[in-house]
């Protein structure tokens, strides 16, 4: 497991869709970890990140240049759809949506 992560050189996720999430999540709820400052309501239980409803979105979490170099500010207290959405799914096989923001390929899933 010497590869590394693709998200480090990458962030289009973070610059593509809306992050929305049940309220629950921010800071400002009991339990909740997402700090307040940084999200927006989009409905009434229902916020997502800043910077995500924009056109183009980009999420005001996000540091660095995207495709090159980048970091999320709040990594251990992103919402859930961020922990949620990665290179792969729980299952092992491709997260479909990522490898095309990505523009690659998935590879193939053989089995013996
Ligand atoms: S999950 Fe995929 S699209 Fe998102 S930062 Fe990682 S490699 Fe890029
Ligand atoms: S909170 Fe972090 S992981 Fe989630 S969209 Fe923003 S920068 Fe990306």
């Amino acid at each position: 497991m010497s590869e590394e992560n693709p998200c480090l050189t990458c962030g289009a996720c973070c610059a593509y869709f809306r992050v929305s999430f049940y309220w629950g999540e921010s800071n400002e709820a009991p339990g909740g970890i997402v700090p307040a400052e940084l999200t927006e309501q989009v409905h009434q239980h229902l916020l997502c990140m800043k910077g995500t409803n924009n056109h183009p979105p980009r999420c005001v979490a996000l540091q660095g240049e995207v495709g090159k170099k980048v970091s999320c500010s709040i990594y251990e207290h992103r919402p859930t759809p961020c922990r949620e959405f990665n290179v792969y799914e729980l299952d092992g096989s491709p997260n479909m949506r990522c490898f095309k923001l990505r523009g690659l390929t998935p590879p193939a899933t053989i089995d013996l």
